[in-house]
């Protein structure tokens, strides 16, 4: 595995490899890697001839205050992990590389899908997702991108700026891995302490929660988001960011459930800002009607 870090290099790699006519599979991450990254890296091994993990913690993602400087990170462990998976390239830019004095061209799908959701909290949250996203689909010139349903908000923006700007290439989704108890895998988990750590169940359950009311016939946005709001209050540890009900594509709320729904939430269990999301299909819930 052939780590990079200096976007020219990275450039040249990429036009070699799709000069010999193979395929290049991306999946962008912050590092800290776990089972959920590596289940999107052996898709991309699945489909592509090529696989190229990016790992750069992005700054302008980050808001003044959030936990850019504490953000767990661990290289060497990593490209350990990677190596075993049979990646290619390990893209690891500095942010001074990749945001070069004087930078100042953003990428920005617009209010409408930034603003809603985690955009309340975050508000430049993803106008920094989409920039550093465009600029490493320039730099590593993917056929495909892999990007978890876990981050459901970012996946339906980064679609919407593929379909907006013209990118040449396929955006990849993969299912949301999960702890044995159900907790979402995230890089912050390891924030939450014990109580904490038990107390952040209540995201997934909650969810299923929602599937079971959903499953016995309720459509009612609002019921179900009372229901799953009245569940996750009772952790002591536990405040309510937002729950909500939305069209997966262009995000709006959905006062009812009846084709296929997004259920989204954003939780602080104690400090720690957690997520999770069901993203019911239009096949479910024909089936329980
Ligand atoms: P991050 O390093 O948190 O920016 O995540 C990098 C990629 O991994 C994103 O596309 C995430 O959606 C995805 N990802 C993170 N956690 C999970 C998970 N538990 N299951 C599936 N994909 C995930």
């Amino acid at each position: 595995m052939e780590r990079i870090t200096e976007i020219n290099a990275m450039n040249q790699r990429a036009e070699m490899v799709r000069r010999q006519g193979r395929t290049i599979g991306l999946v962008p991450t912050m590092g800290f890697l776990h089972q959920g990254h590596l289940s999107l890296v052996r898709m991309a091994k699945a489909a592509c001839d090529f696989v190229v993990v990016s790992i750069f913690v992005n700054p302008t993602q980050f808001a003044p205050g959030e936990d850019l400087e504490d953000y767990p990170r661990d290289l060497e462990r990593d490209e350990a992990l990677l190596k075993a998976e049979g990646v290619d390239v390990v893209f690891f830019p500095s942010p001074l590389a990749m945001y070069p004095q004087g930078s100042s061209t953003t990428v920005s799908v617009g209010e409408e899908m930034t603003r809603r959701l985690c955009g309340q909290s975050r508000p430049t949250h993803f106008n920094g997702v989409t920039t550093v996203v465009a600029k490493l689909f320039h730099m590593v010139k993917p056929h495909q991108a892999f990007f978890g349903q876990k981050d459901a908000q970012q996946l339906s923006i980064v679609r919407k700026m593929v379909r907006d700007l013209n990118f040449d290439l396929e955006v990849v989704s993969g299912p949301i891995v999960r702890e044995e108890d159900g907790l979402a895998l995230s890089s912050r988990n390891v924030y939450l302490s014990e109580a904490e750590r038990r107390e952040a169940l209540v995201l997934s359950r909650s969810l299923a929660f929602a599937r079971e009311m959903v499953a016995k016939g309720t459509r009612d946005s609002e019921e179900i988001i009372l229901g799953m709001r009245s569940l996750v209050e009772k952790a002591a540890s536990a405040r309510v960011d937002y729950i909500a009900i939305v069209d997966p594509v262009d995000l709006k709320p959905l006062e009812r459930i009846e084709e296929t729904a997004l259920v989204a939430l954003a939780v602080y269990v104690g400090k720690t800002r957690l997520i999770d999301n069901w993203l019911m299909e239009e096949k479910n819930v024909a089936h329980h009607v």
